[in-house]
């Protein structure tokens, strides 16, 4: 692989344009790579490859082989655990031990899927006398993938593994911002046996390649995670062709603090939820409702520990690192001076340690008090280290709140009562629900995904591997 090239075809290539795009590190603003900058013309020449292979190659494999394969690529992965760590770490800002998850998180995708290959059997289905009917599941053809920057290499195992497993051949169009950790696990992936045109990966800026992708003719399901306005655009591009898509697309994800909550556990999960990759995680648990009961005595303990926050370069591996590019930097900041304008208590801050370079794109996290349902902050997806607080009265009225904003992605719910736990389960309006817990990007055999504008379909577990299959309904008169 040159350092501008793509994977299309099982063959390392620049773009057609030759043009290339640099990459910097968020922790110091300095140059690390070159990408290609990949427009429609390599879209074009990445899906006919992929067609190629599901017509062939791939489509002729039997699923226990493309299990083995994907078997074989997660065995890889954990062989480069730390070389990819370290890629990711510099490419994306976020601390070490994060982006060693991350690796260890792509790792499990592929087992998961990899073992699930030949597990995914169709149905029969009693009809009238004399007819048998069955449902095969086959897999939809060619998959487009568009994903973010903020998890590239656990995103390329949770979005390929389960279209893979299926049997799709794929094109994946990975973020301009950050994208260098999926170059090389597009590489090791050859070295794992794929047959050429399953795996493509098409680099270049979103509104060029990513555009180009949506609106291609020649696949047959799109698979999108990103924000919810370019969500809005590939989902109209896609359906000119009618082609369907799933939409991963973000939240304002809740955690409800009840008075009977345990602190210690509830304070490590409320931090760690936002303080993670930095606060851009989709997932991230960005809003605190908090029982006015316990207002006070939650808040303090609550703040004493988040002040405790370390922000620094990826290389010092604190709890948290820079945000991915300066554009983000100024867009969160910008949420913060509108709190501040706005009256908004901050509560507390965070450290910034020494290693935070000047030109690192670094953001201390904040804490917000008291802030008002109807306040930005109680509303709308920040993506960075910031944390709001809001107040309620009682069950009615946190359930009022929670299910309050546009989004509907991920809720924690901490409680000791057994039977509000039940009720407030069913009744949140959220894709994943945690009792006592927050699992923000855990558990790649949890179905994972959003209502109202967090998106629809879901990615991670079983569920996802139905989303890239298609069912086919053959009827048969046997008399
Ligand atoms: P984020 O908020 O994470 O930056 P975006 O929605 O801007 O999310 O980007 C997510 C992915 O969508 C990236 O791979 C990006 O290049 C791609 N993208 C951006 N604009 C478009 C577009 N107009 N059509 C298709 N993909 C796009």
């Amino acid at each position: 692989m040159g350092s501008n090239e793509m994977l299309i075809g099982g063959k390392w290539q620049s773009a057609v344009s030759r043009d290339t795009i640099p990459m910097y590190s968020p922790s110091d603003g300095k140059e690390i790579g070159h990408i290609a900058r990949g427009t429609a013309v390599d879209v074009d020449k990445a899906v006919a490859a992929a067609r190629r292979a599901f017509d062939g190659a791939w489509g002729n494999m039997a699923a226990l082989e493309r299990g083995r394969l994907m078997s074989r690529l997660a065995a890889l992965i954990l062989d480069h655990h730390e070389e990819l760590a370290q890629i990711e770490a510099a490419d994306t800002g976020k601390p070490l031990t994060q982006a060693r998850t991350d690796v260890t998180v792509c790792a499990r995708y592929f087992e998961f899927y990899g073992g699930a290959a030949d597990k995914l059997h169709g149905e029969t289905i009693p009809y009238l006398n004399g007819y048998q009917v069955i449902i095969l599941r086959e897999p939809r053809g060619v998959t487009g993938h568009i994903i973010p920057w903020n998890y590239p290499i656990s995103m390329f195992g949770r979005t390929l593994g389960p279209a893979l497993a299926a049997g799709n051949t794929s094109v994946l169009k990975p973020a301009e911002e950050a994208c260098l950790g999926i170059m090389r696990l597009a590489e090791i992936a050859t070295e794992a046996g794929f047959p050429d045109g399953v795996i493509n990966v098409v680099t270049g800026y979103g509104e060029e390649a990513g555009a180009a992708l949506s609106v291609h003719r020649g696949i047959d399901f799109i698979s999108f995670t990103g924000s919810p306005e370019i969500g809005t655009l590939v989902q109209t591009a896609a359906a000119r062709n009618h082609i369907p898509c799933m939409l991963e697309l973000g939240g304002k994800s809740p955690q409800i603090i009840f008075e009977d909550v345990n602190y210690e556990a509830a304070i490590e999960a409320v931090i760690k939820a936002i303080v993670q990759n930095a606060g851009q995680t989709c997932s991230a648990g960005s809003r605190v409702l908090l029982q006015r009961s316990i207002y006070e005595s939650f808040m303090r303990s609550l703040s004493q520990r988040f002040s405790r926050v370390r922000v620094g370069s990826h290389t010092a591996d604190l709890d948290c690192g820079a945000v991915i590019s300066r554009q983000q930097k100024q867009r969160v900041e910008s949420f913060l001076h509108g709190a501040r304008d706005s009256g908004l208590e901050v509560v507390a801050t965070g450290m910034l340690d020494k290693s935070a370079d000047p030109n690192g794109y670094f953001v201390t996290p904040t804490l917000f008090g008291l802030v008002p349902e109807g306040n930005d902050l109680a509303r709308e997806e920040v993506f960075g280290p910031v944390l709001a607080v809001v107040p309620f009265d009682d069950e009615t009225d946190a359930l009022r709140i929670a299910n309050g904003t546009d989004f509907g992605l991920v809720c924690g719910i901490w409680t000791e009562n057994g039977a509000r736990q039940m009720r407030m389960a069913k009744r949140v309006k959220a894709g994943q629900v945690f009792i006592n817990s927050y699992g923000a990007g855990g558990g790649v055999e949890l179905p994972f995904g959003g209502v109202k504008k967090s998106g629809h379909g879901r990615e991670k577990g079983l569920e996802a591997l139905r989303e890239f299959t298609v069912a086919k309904t053959v009827v048969f008169n046997h008399g």
